[in-house]
């Protein structure tokens, strides 16, 4: 994240923050939300001037009528602005007013042609690029609009935003986090920063707390939020910006720890207790090969019976069963659904296998 410092400045320690309202309104707003970025800390500033509304009548941004608002902010604030770039004219349009970086956001990120179109009009560019999840769970479809963009721009000027994913009915959060999408790509990338952009993923400000401290607890690199001076009267996002007194409240509520002690004793122990879960999980992946092979054994018995591998009653009465020791196991049921889900998808393969052997289903 060097590339964030001005060169003057000393570099960035983690967490990055970069805060700004959802869309650029007016250049009063513009200006109080950045002083309000800048006393919370922020590296960097965003605001929205092109808005991928899901609508065509609700508020579509102000266009490139507020890109001289970001250069205010830059110039008077001194911390580098960013916005969301869709297209090559978009892009183009940030260039020439200066910006510093844009980000490419979540609708975008689904369609690879977009991708390639934004990739190589950012060829050649000083612009720092921010790359969203894409709004569906797909890490590849995420990873590829990376390498698109890789590929292109060789530009080391990059970070991942983790946005969290759109989903039909959505439940707790706006967006479901899916952590273990982000902690793929990380273990993909290990040099790609990446951040969590908790606004998105909450949807609503009483949530947004939790989210951040998640992904700190998940060492990210850092996050980002929607501010607004005036968060009820926002033209989008109004339930999910925080307003000043907001930020202040959840920044003084923020544990920052560190992914690994130099205390000798702490090691120690966590060395000690590592050895005891590496143990477990060897007994746990060696009873789950015994289980297999009654599971081999079984197949072959009802093939012999010509019985199907699936008899639902009985995979009814297992779910039911294993769940009922959630309580006394300290797991959660819904841990133990999708683990009993996972180990019978398993045995199916098994023994549909051992059924279809020599293509002869009589012997
Ligand atoms: C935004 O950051 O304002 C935005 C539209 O985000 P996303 O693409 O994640 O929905
Ligand atoms: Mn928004």
């Amino acid at each position: 994240m060097q590339w964030l410092t001005s060169g003057e400045s000393s570099p960035i320690t983690s967490p990055l923050k970069i805060m700004g309202p959802c869309s650029a309104e007016s250049e009063e707003q513009i200006l109080e939300a950045a002083a309000m970025a800048r006393d919370a800390g922020a590296h960097m500033f965003r605001a929205g001037v092109w808005k991928p509304r899901s609508r065509p009548n609700s508020f579509q941004g102000m266009g490139s009528y507020a890109l001289p608002w970001l250069k205010r902010v830059q110039q008077e604030y001194h911390m580098p602005v960013c916005t969301e770039a869709a297209n090559p004219h978009h892009v183009e349009m940030a260039i020439q007013s200066g910006l510093d970086a844009v980000w490419i956001g979540a609708r975008t990120m689904t369609n690879p042609f977009a991708v390639q179109e934004l990739a190589e009009s950012l060829k050649g560019t000083k612009l720092g690029i921010l790359i969203k999840n894409p709004i569906n769970p797909d890490l590849e479809l995420w990873c590829g609009g990376i390498e698109r963009i890789i590929q292109h721009t060789a530009s080391e000027k990059l970070l991942a935003i983790h946005r969290g994913f759109s989903v039909y009915r959505p439940r707790v959060y706006r967006n479901t986090p899916m952590w273990e999408i982000p902690i793929e790509l990380r273990r993909r990338y290990p040099k790609l920063s990446v951040i969590c952009d908790a606004s998105h993923i909450a949807g609503e400000k009483k949530l947004i707390y939790q989210v951040v401290q998640t992904a700190l607890n998940l060492d990210f690199d850092g996050f980002m939020l929607e501010i607004h001076p005036n968060p009820e009267k926002a033209k989008s996002d109004a339930q999910q910006q925080l307003n000043a007194e907001d930020l202040k409240t959840l920044l003084s509520k923020l544990v920052f720890r560190k992914p690994i002690s130099e205390d000798p004793d702490f090691n120690a122990n966590l060395e000690a207790l590592r050895y005891d879960i590496d143990q477990l999980d060897r007994e746990i992946l060696s009873m789950i090969s015994t289980r297999m092979d009654v599971v081999r054994e079984i197949g072959k018995y009802k093939k012999a019976n010509q019985v199907t591998v699936l008899q639902f009653e009985r995979w009814k009465q297992m779910m039911e069963s294993r769940s009922m020791s959630s309580e006394e196991l300290l797991l959660s049921s819904e841990f133990i659904e999708r683990f009993m889900q996972l180990i019978h998808k398993e045995a199916i393969l098994h023994q549909n296998k051992i059924m279809n052997e020599n293509g002869d289903q009589n012997s």
